[in-house]
């Protein structure tokens, strides 16, 4: 049997973002101190002393932030917890002068690190004058589901990731080159198709039990790189579910020492990752409900720039790099839509076009888009008309 090095065809060409600047990662050491948290973990705390992490997404519109605080009793709703503020001008979310920056909850989840009665809780945010800062799409976003409710609108987010050891390279490649060619890693099984499924496996049993309904799970077409799907989830709950399993999930990748890349095509002439978004309306789901898909795939059809510049955090040009037409992917220029067709931007998936009813798959969003937007711009094209 060759090993992976032998085959090893190399040098990568990497994304040049994911490679530059400086190394910054966890020192082997950081297993040490994992080692000696575990002696404090079970240490006894005040029973009415609640920790709450605040998440918010930062400036990019890509990535999460988080801070912890007490509160001493168990939230019912988002509403019962405190309004809190950071630092803006650390984020890029606002200037040094005026840097007090808004963080209000909106929605909980149950805390798989601490367990117990502490709290995930998902925020969006505000500037000082209390406006949504430009990176906040969940206020839009709720806004058009605020007038579609009637229509229980379904999201299902396919989130594609890879994962990268502490040199910033592909976890698990071989030293100075790629693995063999894609074939045998999607769905694959064994030590040397799949890499970290123990952190998969941890990711999956966190998220259900902190109330995000993970649907399913895969490895997918790269070494290192997997996917997650979330939902069907009503409305703008697609946006806090996806969120907030895209923090955990960067979490325990720090516990396990790797480090979780969202970028939509970390490696040239292999898969990049995506975010498709499968959406379903209450009149796509009921009885003949395949016309309503038609309908909406016709008013995508006609939008399609428009949804281009929402479906990646930098208005299309991540996503320039991964919708090629190749690697099972459209031309970002073209627009298509077809039953079963993984070339197409969206598939209608066979079982649908059979029973006539269902819902149908968007493959244009970018791994790391921010669903809030692509929700919104869902909602708004199909539901709406706008
Ligand atoms: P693929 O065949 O494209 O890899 P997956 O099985 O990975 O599909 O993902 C399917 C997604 O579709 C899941 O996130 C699931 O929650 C979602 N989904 C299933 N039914 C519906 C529906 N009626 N409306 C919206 N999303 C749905
Ligand atoms: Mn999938
Ligand atoms: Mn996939
Ligand atoms: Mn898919």
């Amino acid at each position: 049997m060759q090993t992976m090095a032998e085959e090893a065809k190399g040098p990568i060409e990497h994304n040049p973002k994911i490679l530059s600047g400086p190394v910054l990662a966890n020192s082997p050491n950081a297993f040490l101190s994992k080692s000696v948290l575990t002696r404090y973990n079970d240490l006894p705390i005040p029973k009415d002393n609640i920790l709450a992490t605040y998440i918010w997404i930062d400036g990019t519109g890509e990535h999460v932030r988080c801070k912890d605080r007490t509160v001493n009793f168990v939230p019912k709703t988002p509403k019962d917890l405190p309004i809190w503020n950071f630092d803006g001008s650390s984020t890029g979310q606002a200037d040094r002068k005026n840097a007090d920056t808004y963080l209000i909850p909106q929605a909980i989840y149950k805390d798989p690190f601490r367990r117990g009665n502490h709290i995930l809780v998902m925020c969006d945010t505000y500037t000082y004058k209390m406006q949504p800062t430009e990176s906040n799409h969940r206020i839009k976003c709720q806004e058009a589901y605020d007038q579609c409710k009637d229509e229980e609108p379904w999201f299902g987010i396919e989130q594609e990731y890879i994962l990268l050891d502490a040199d910033l390279r592909p976890f698990g490649w071989p030293p100075g080159g790629c693995p063999p060619p894609q074939g045998p890693y999607y769905c694959g099984v064994g030590a040397n198709k799949v890499f970290a499924r123990d952190l998969v496996e941890a990711h999956y049993r966190c998220c259900l039990y902190a109330g995000i309904p993970i649907s399913g799970t895969n490895a997918e077409a790269m070494p290192s790189q997997w996917e997650f799907q979330v939902g069907p989830s009503l409305g703008v709950n697609g946006g806090d579910d996806l969120w907030v399993a895209r923090y955990i999930l960067h979490r325990l990748a720090e516990e396990f020492g790797v480090i979780v890349s969202f970028d939509p095509k970390p490696v040239k002439d292999w898969n990049g990752s995506g975010a498709h978004m499968n959406f379903s309306t209450k009149t796509m789901r009921a009885e003949n409900g395949i016309e309503e898909i038609e309908r909406a795939i016709d008013k995508l059809s006609k939008a399609h720039m428009k949804h281009i510049k929402v479906y990646d955090p930098r208005g299309g040009k991540d996503n320039e790099r991964r919708l090629t037409g190749l690697h099972e992917t459209a031309s970002i220029n073209d627009f298509s839509a077809g039953v079963a067709n993984r070339g197409c931007s969206i598939r209608i998936p066979r079982s649908v076009a059979f029973e006539k009813r269902g819902y149908f798959e968007d493959r244009r969003p970018a791994s790391n888009c921010d669903p809030y937007a692509v929700i919104n711009a869902l909602i708004r094209t199909c539901i709406l008309n706008e």
